[in-house]
């Protein structure tokens, strides 16, 4: 799976289009919301299911028909950041993404690598290799992850770095504009 980091560094960036950066640190949590099952000593169970941002984005829907436009805002943003996990989790392993309509787990691995030959040139060797198999949750007493790496951290300090810029070139457009 991707670490818990980089799931809230993506959400972070998700919701900060749509939420003031403050609001956005608590919001984006919601991008870890499927990985909770691990409190109960099973990981990638069917809190991992697209069934749960489908029915968000369902409720979302309803809400907006509603007229309670706060809420369905809400309910599409933590819709969004809810698939987004699992796409990602897609990449990284097998899980009951697709419960109850099918037991099949998806894994896509894809990877591109190149390599330089000097008498011939570039050469990319691409890699494409998508596993569908049953899948049944892993049930562990212990449950050892990773929280986060250098990787992931490197993900979280420029996701920070963009909000940063963002927020310094609002703050400059303002200024021009009060200027005006
Ligand atoms: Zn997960």
């Amino acid at each position: 799976m991707p670490d818990p980091l980089v799931h809230y560094s993506i959400s972070l960036l998700i919701s900060s289009r749509v939420y003031s950066v403050r609001k956005s640190i608590l919001v984006a949590l919601i991008g870890n919301l499927p990985d909770i099952d691990v409190l109960f000593g099973i990981h990638r169970s069917y809190t991992h299911t697209l069934l749960i941002p489908a029915t968000l984005f369902l409720l979302g829907a309803l809400a907006r028909y509603r007229g309670y436009g706060k809420v369905s805002k809400f309910l599409y943003v933590a819709a969004t950041l809810y698939l987004t996990h699992i796409v990602l989790d897609m990449f990284t392993g097998l899980g009951p993404y697709f419960w109850p309509i099918s037991n099949l787990g998806i894994y896509i691995n894809v990877s591109l690598a190149a390599k330089w030959i000097v008498s011939s040139g570039l050469v990319f060797i691409p890699r494409v290799h998508v596993v569908v198999a049953p899948y049944s949750p892993c049930v562990c007493r212990v449950f050892r992850g990773l929280l986060f790496n250098s990787m992931s951290l490197i993900i979280f300090l420029s996701a920070l770095t963009v909000l940063a810029v963002e927020q310094a070139a609002r703050r400059r457009l303002r200024s021009l504009e009060q200027r005006r």
